[in-house]
């Protein structure tokens, strides 16, 4: 463990480096205790099937509420402990609550998808896919249901391990989705070497796709090509009706953004669900 442990670096150049370096340090540690502390929890975020007008899954996302700073974004800790190696154990504490969520889901009759976030540090794991494989058995959820997200540069970074792991998961019926598409480097010529099935359409674009018809084309050529590829495509970070109309001229069909929900505890989604549903109705 202590030599996967690489150290964040600091450096003194400035107060205000130093104060965040301090933090960054205290998180890094803080990390190794925080789900004994019960401190994680996981969000889910709705995604939307607008074509079918229903509910079509949910992306889980992990909230952290630190014992002294409160709620700590992922963005600020997720890359942390990814650096420390203390992503796997967190990695796999979200695959185990989020399987345990969905199979209460499933049993309440709730036809859906959940989607986990995977790092590159949890698939280098040598035991990566049997330590999934004996969760998703104590689980007893539909293995159907479930959907692992992965970067597009988890891709590049080593072509013959992610094909071997997402070939594995496949085998299980785990669907891989690449997330964040778009921003990165590869191109979907070079998706199709991988067992993909669902690509998710970084928010980067659809900020700014009303006013910047730069960002709308390279939204309209990844639905274009995808379509011929047989992939799903999920557009993230949906905000506006505005964005939502540009997005169904386009025949964009899954849509997920803070237009339909913001990622919610558990036990708010019921209630979500009833007022999307209304929100379907009249759209
Ligand atoms: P991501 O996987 O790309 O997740 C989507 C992020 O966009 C989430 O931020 C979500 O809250 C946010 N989002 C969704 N819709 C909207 C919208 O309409 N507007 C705006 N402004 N934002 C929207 P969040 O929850 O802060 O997570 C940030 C990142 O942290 C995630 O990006 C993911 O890379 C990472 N992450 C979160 N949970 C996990 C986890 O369990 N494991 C791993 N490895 N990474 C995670
Ligand atoms: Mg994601
Ligand atoms: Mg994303
Ligand atoms: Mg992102």
């Amino acid at each position: 463990q202590a030599q996967l442990d690489e150290e964040v670096k600091v450096h003194y150049y400035h107060p205000d480096q130093r104060e965040q370096s301090k933090r960054q340090l205290q998180i890094k540690n803080d990390l190794y205790y925080a789900a004994d502390y019960e401190e994680f929890e996981l969000f889910y975020q709705p995604i939307i099937d607008v074509r079918e007008k229903k509910l079509y899954g949910f992306e889980a996302l992990i909230r952290w509420n630190h014992q002294t700073y409160g709620y700590v974004n992922p963005t600020e800790f997720i890359p942390i402990a990814e650096q420390s190696g203390r992503i796997v154990q967190i990695g796999y504490w979200v695959v185990e609550n989020a399987c345990r969520q969905l199979k209460t889901w499933e049993e309440n009759g709730l036809d859906a998808i959940v989607s986990i976030n995977i790092s590159y540090r949890q698939i280098i794991e040598e035991d990566f896919v049997e330590r999934i494989k004996t969760i998703l058995k104590k689980s007893e959820c539909q293995y159907e249901h479930l959907v692992f997200e992965i970067t597009e540069n988890i891709l590049m970074k080593d072509i013959a391990l992610s094909n071997r792991v997402l070939n594995e998961l496949k085998a299980i019926g785990i669907r891989i989705s690449v997330d964040d598409f778009g921003i990165g480097y590869s191109s979907l010529s070079y998706i199709k070497k991988f067992p993909i099935d669902i690509l998710k359409i970084d928010r980067a674009f659809v900020r700014n796709m009303d006013e910047e018809s730069n960002d709308l084309a390279i939204v309209r050529a990844i639905v274009e090509m995808s379509r011929s590829l047989d992939l799903c495509v999920v557009v993230e970070g949906v905000e506006t009706e505005n964005q939502l109309n540009l997005l169904k001229q386009l025949r964009c069909r899954l849509i997920q953004g803070y237009y339909f929900s913001k990622p919610l505890p558990p036990q708010e989604i019921d209630a979500q669900i009833k007022q999307m549903n209304q929100q379907l109705k009249t759209s």
